[in-house]
């Protein structure tokens, strides 16, 4: 029977009888490793020649200590001699003889010290290039798998606190673990090599030093444990205070930040969520600390009394002053090297469980995924697209935004979507372009369900402009050239698609026309453009992709009733023979349709021509003739 467990801790789950737990440990320590390891690859990958040179100085950073203990050693009762010497009158004619050792001593004690000051500075120059290699790495290990991570992952909360988590672990933390691991190897090497050197004066003494530092690693563990926890569980804050800080320095926000006098709500949020997540933190750190302290106290008092003994084996036990230095130094060398080896191994422990983070956004399951062998769309035919009984709910959500629709566009059809706000015309697109698969029902194209086509050569058939298109802090060209940046291009087509977009006109104008970087966010001369100008980019970037469908979805909501009637003819002329389908709320635009789909509440109300629907007198009727209606009045 397999054994009964209680709570969950990091994700291996806590067992309630005594006999499980060796396997519970066995399995933690499992996990341990396996993170270890996954981060020593990582580090491989990002800098493997820099990898090499950790290890080789770890080795040498282990052994040099104990060399410097025995030249001290030897110097000391060289020292020593000579004072004797000289005491006794001894210091005769042959100085040279005398002083040649102790001058040669010299010599190895400045190659030990210079020898250990490289070995600090090349610690430092390996650990700062490979740390930036291996943030690096993993930056761009995180940017490629944000690349294909499905839509619906951002729709979830947890998804944002795993890219948070691992943004913020990419940083330091593999670099940290693994010097901590190097620290912990050389620390290693150097404590056994002084414990060999203690046995010679007492086979307990390591013993009684090792036993001295145990409970200090105790708290360490147990803080460490419960530092990883606190973060983890306060993560929820983090986000929020992150959340604050963006806003305020968010330059689409700021405007209304200003007029509403938002920014003094903001900042009290930003504090009172940091106060909140200081306090508990603050107070494990203030008990960590007090705990250190009292346990110190006891350490040192095992240290004081391993002195004395010491001083009583050298004065009683015919020893020599330089054994005093060697054994002491040996001392106070094993009880740094154990607490260095304790607490860079809580350390490791805490960074891997962090590492956990990194882990967990890298796994994140991706649906829309091309099959193992793919269709790929024809590329300038003529398209059909059908809906058949498709249904939609968003992840995380009960209500069905779609239910059961049925709908067909042939390869010359011009379609508007119309319906009231919230009625799942954008969600549609979203569907129709594979960005979210439906939860039921299927969508063809060409006869074909979307989820047997290779999703990047299906993204690459449709041209788009969303409602919030990209503004991007590039030049006009590149705004534009955005359209399909694998694209073969020359500067024709770029000034072409500008002129379907009308925005030839003002782009000319600017002081350096195409070249002109837009937005001030990296350059001085940089142009701000207004609502409308950005809007011509949006529509010059679709029309400089080669695409198969063309999908509008109100991306003219800030123009007037008769320019986005002028975009959408426009769109039309030049898409012709292509299906083109339209959202808009504004029902002026849906005249020349040839079909016309109203979507009410999330399922289709009526389908047809503007004639055929205002015959009929049904929805489209009402909504067509309130509308019309305002802008009558508007114009009187
Ligand atoms: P429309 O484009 O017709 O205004 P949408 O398709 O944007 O409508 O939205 C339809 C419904 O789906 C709305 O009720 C909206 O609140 C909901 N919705 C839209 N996006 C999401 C999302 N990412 N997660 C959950 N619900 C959503």
């Amino acid at each position: 029977m397999p054994p009964k467990f209680k709570k969950p801790d990091d994700g291996i789950e806590k067992p309630t009888r005594l006999r499980d737990y060796p396997r519970y440990w066995l399995l933690r320590a499992k996990g341990f490793f396996s993170r270890l390891l996954y981060i020593i690859g990582l580090v491989w990958r990002a800098a493997p020649l820099m990898l090499v040179f950790m290890v080789a100085l770890c080795i040498l950073d282990g052994v040099l200590p104990v060399l410097g203990a025995y030249i001290s050693r030897d110097l000391l009762n060289a020292i020593a001699d000579l004072v004797m010497l000289r005491s006794d009158g001894g210091l005769g004619s042959d100085v040279f003889e005398v002083l040649s050792p102790i001058i040669f001593l010299f010599i190895l004690n400045f190659i030990y010290l210079f020898a250990k000051k490289i070995l600090t500075r090349l610690n430092s120059m390996v650990t700062g290039i490979s740390g930036e290699l291996v943030v690096n790495h993993i930056k761009m290990m995180i940017l490629e798998k944000s690349k294909v991570v499905d839509m619906r992952s951002f729709d979830r909360p947890e998804f944002y606190e795993k890219l948070e988590n691992a943004n913020r672990e990419a940083s330091m933390r593999p670099l940290h673990i693994l010097s901590a691991t190097f620290n912990v190897v050389s620390a290693l090497i150097s404590a056994v090599s002084f414990v060999v050197v203690l046995v010679g004066l007492s086979p307990f003494a390591p013993l009684i030093i090792v036993a001295a530092a145990v409970p200090g690693a105790i708290v360490n563990f147990y803080y460490r444990n419960r530092n990883f926890h606190y973060i983890r569980r306060h993560s929820k804050e983090r986000r929020e205070m992150n959340y604050y800080s963006q806003l305020m320095v968010d330059k689409d926000r700021a405007k209304e930040i200003r007029i509403l006098g938002l920014a003094d709500t903001f900042i009290e949020r930003y504090s009172r969520v940091f106060k909140c997540y200081y306090k508990g933190l603050k107070g494990l750190i203030l008990s960590e600390g007090i705990w250190q302290i009292c346990i110190g106290l006891i350490s040192t008092l095992v240290n004081c009394g391993l002195f004395l003994y010491i001083a009583y084996n050298v004065v009683f036990m015919n020893g020599l002053v330089g054994d005093y230095s060697l054994y002491s130094g040996a001392l106070t060398s094993i009880s740094g090297y154990v607490t260095t080896l304790l607490t860079a191994t809580a350390t490791i422990y805490e960074g891997t469980l962090f590492i956990d983070n990194i882990m967990t956004f890298m796994k994140e399951k991706i649906e829309i995924t091309a099959p193992d062998e793919p269709r790929l769309p024809e590329r300038g035919a003529k398209h059909t697209i059908v809906f058949e009984n498709v249904s939609f709910k968003y992840p995380g959500t009960d209500k069905y935004v779609l239910k059961d629709i049925n709908l067909r566009f042939e390869p010359t059809d011009s379609v508007v979507l119309v319906g009231l706000n919230g009625a799942g015309k954008t969600t549609l697109i979203k569907l129709l372009t594979r960005l979210y698969d439906p939860t039921e029902g299927r969508i063809l194209l060409d006869g074909n369900d979307l989820k047997e086509y290779d999703p990047k050569s299906l993204y690459a058939m449709f041209g788009i402009i969303f409602q919030d298109y990209g503004r991007y802090a590039e030049t006009v060209g590149e705004n534009i050239r955005f359209g399909d940046v694998d694209r073969e291009y020359t500067d024709e087509d770029i000034v072409r698609a500008a002129v379907e977009g009308n925005a030839d006109g003002f782009i000319t104008e600017l002081p350096h026309g195409y070249e002109t970087p837009l937005t001030r966010i990296f350059e001085e001369d940089g142009i701000e453009l207004s609502g409308g100008q950005w809007q011509k980019i949006s529509v010059a970037r679709a029309f400089y992709k080669e695409s198969d469908i063309l999908i509008l979805d109100e991306p003219t909501a800030s123009l007037d009733p008769l320019a986005e009637k002028e975009v959408f003819d426009q769109f039309r002329e030049l898409s012709e023979g292509k299906i083109t389908v339209f959202v808009s709320h504004r029902l002026s635009s849906a005249v020349d349709a040839s079909k016309i789909v109203v979507l009410d509440g999330g399922t289709v109300a009526e389908i047809g021509t503007h004639e055929e629907l205002m015959a009929k007198g049904g929805r489209y009727h009402e909504l067509f003739t309130v509308q019309a209606q305002r802008y009558i009045a508007e114009e009187i």
